[in-house]
């Protein structure tokens, strides 16, 4: 017997699953016109502002942080506290930056070369520390992003810049494995993209659930990654700690 109430509770209103159609296409692409990539409600505002207004915005978080610190029982004009609304107001902002941030200006630039190479190119072990959006709390960890050419590459080290853009923003491991994989594909159209990440969440580790020094892997493969030899060679690569 099926409770048709019960069902309508798990219908939820405006989830990826019921805006979006099956993964990893998104209904918004990678890049926008703008340069933007997956902007948030209040992205463009806060690229826009001036200094002026961006210490007003410290002012607002450093108000609510305040109240925070008060409702923990906290004396908030003790001398070990007396900057730490402010302090973290900035401390946020920073670890949110990737919001504001212009994929093609500030990420890219002029880092698309031409070339005839099809080889599988693979960045590994790139550190990242990002922020989970459901605790605001850190989990952090190693990114390893490979992909095949089609007479486009990327600039190296513009691959790290890439995952940390995505990483400056309240995210989950799956979404923003997904993020820099579809980017690259955008920017690049390469035969095929494969996006890995290894991280610990502090949410997890911290409170007992999972057992320190376990971690969480995603990954993302698109194109050709998807066909079992390339996506094999990828990851028996990953896995050769010397070459
Ligand atoms: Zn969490």
């Amino acid at each position: 017997m099926h409770n048709p109430r019960h069902i309508e509770s798990l219908q939820r209103r405006g989830t990826p699953l019921n805006t979006r159609p099956a993964s990893p296409y998104t209904l918004n692409p990678p890049v926008e016109a703008d340069g933007f990539s997956w902007p948030s409600v209040g992205t463009r505002i806060r690229a826009d502002e001036n200094e002026e207004q961006e210490s007003k915005r410290v002012d607002r978080i450093s108000g609510a942080v305040k109240t925070i610190l008060e409702e923990l029982g906290e004396d908030v004009t003790r001398e070990g506290l007396a900057d730490t609304p402010q302090r973290y107001a900035k401390a946020m902002l920073f670890f949110t930056k990737g919001y504001q941030t212009n994929i093609m200006d500030d990420v890219i630039k002029n880092a698309v070369f031409e070339e005839d190479h099809d080889e599988m190119v693979i960045v590994r072990d790139i550190e990242i520390y990002s922020l989970c959006e459901h605790h605001l709390v850190p989990f952090f960890g190693k990114v390893h992003i490979g992909y095949i050419p089609n007479k486009r590459v990327l600039g190296l080290s513009k691959l790290a810049r890439l995952a940390e853009m995505y990483c400056r923003r309240l995210q989950v491991q799956e979404r923003l494995t997904k993020q820099i994989a579809m980017a690259l594909g955008d920017i690049l159209k390469p035969m095929g993209v494969a996006v890995v990440i290894e991280a610990t969440h502090m949410c997890m580790v911290s409170r007992g659930i999972q057992k320190s020094g376990s971690a969480t892997v995603t990954s993302c493969m698109l194109g050709c990654f998807r066909a079992h030899r390339t996506r094999e060679e990828f990851l028996s690569l990953l896995n050769k700690r010397t070459i």
